[in-house]
């Protein structure tokens, strides 16, 4: 894998404690599979974890299947909300919550690998303080999400003087400094992926390959999209 450069680190960095925010909407068969292939990834490295699962007012036993696991495992966390307020307003959630060293994001339905999260945390150690990653292909992206995500990239590319990742995945680890920064910002409707690249800081990107969902369908309805669109072009 090579990593893609952005900007050159300007630090060292060794931290203790790691957070792992993780957006749930309907998610209930995949909490168990994701835990099941976090757990051994989490136990090889050398750092305190707290995993924040962040329930977006699911309504098929999500946040039972959480609890289920806050039995077994007192690193893990939950913040419910009372309704489904979107992936964004959840990522937001879980960044303000999270107490890490260095906070990952990373979304429910094992489409962003925990595999990579020791290499995020490398680049990290590196001195890196945002670890993107980026998308090399979606196995079960349709021909329509793939033409309007292309599409999408290339207006927000020409409308914008802070550089959006193309093809960017909510799946990265941020920097305790950045993400202060981040909980700073008053921002309504977020459109995270161009915030944290107009926040600044040294960044590195690790390509990874997306598999396709484990279980459930994909909570990213056309209207959903469109919305995720319309806040990124205009509010950002
Ligand atoms: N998600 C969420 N709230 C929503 C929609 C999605 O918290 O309103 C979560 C979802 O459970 C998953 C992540 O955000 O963990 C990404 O959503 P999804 O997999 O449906 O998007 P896609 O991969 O299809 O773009
Ligand atoms: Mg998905």
């Amino acid at each position: 894998m090579t990593p893609i450069v952005k900007k050159k680190p300007s630090a060292q960095k060794k931290g203790q404690m790691i957070s792992i925010a993780i957006p749930v909407y309907n998610e209930v068969e995949n909490i168990p599979m994701l835990y099941d292939q976090l757990k051994p990834v989490l136990q090889k490295l050398p750092f305190v974890f707290e995993v924040i699962f962040v329930d977006d007012g699911s309504d098929d036993g999500t946040y039972a299947a959480i609890q289920r696991l806050q039995q077994q495992d007192r690193r893990i966390k939950a913040i419910s909300f009372s309704r489904n307020f979107g992936h964004q307003a959840a990522l937001t959630a879980g960044l303000q919550h999270a107490t890490g060293d260095a906070v990952i994001t990373m979304d429910g339905d094992l489409q962003h690998p925990p595999s990579l999260i020791p290499t995020l945390i490398e680049k990290w150690q590196e001195g890196y303080q945002i670890v993107f990653t980026v998308r090399e292909s979606t196995a079960d992206e349709s021909f329509f999400k793939k033409l309007t995500s292309k599409l999408f990239y290339r207006i927000m590319a020409s409308s914008s003087k802070t550089p959006v990742q193309p093809f960017g995945a909510d799946f990265r680890l941020l920097d305790r400094k950045v993400v202060a920064n981040l909980n700073r910002l008053e921002e309504h409707d977020r459109f995270l992926r161009g915030l944290i690249g107009w926040v600044g800081f040294s960044s590195i990107g690790v390509p990874f390959t997306a598999e396709a969902r484990t279980a459930g369908t994909s909570k990213y309805s056309t209207r959903k999209m469109i919305k995720f669109a319309f806040d990124g072009i205009l509010s950002f």
